[in-house]
């Protein structure tokens, strides 16, 4: 499951605007992501400027190892 850390989240909007399947969007107060939608494609989550978006822990390691 894709995980939005919303502490860190910009509202930058990048990786809405690069989601194959649609999956994430902007509400008045944060990014909300529609899972049902999300095939956990990692698209976002190598793309996040600032690690806030994590599948399962194991992305946080693959952002780790790009440091
Ligand atoms: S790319 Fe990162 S900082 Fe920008 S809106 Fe998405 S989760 Fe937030
Ligand atoms: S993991 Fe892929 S499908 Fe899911 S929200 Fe991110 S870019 Fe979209």
């Amino acid at each position: 499951m894709l995980k939005i850390e919303l502490a860190a989240c910009l509202s930058c909007a990048g990786c809405i605007a690069l989601c194959p399947e649609a999956a994430l969007f902007l509400t008045s107060d944060s990014l909300r992501v529609n899972q049902g939608e999300c095939t956990l494609c990692c698209l976002c989550v190598k793309f996040c400027p600032v690690t806030a978006l994590v599948i399962d822990g194991k992305v946080r390691l693959l952002n780790s190892e790009k440091e």
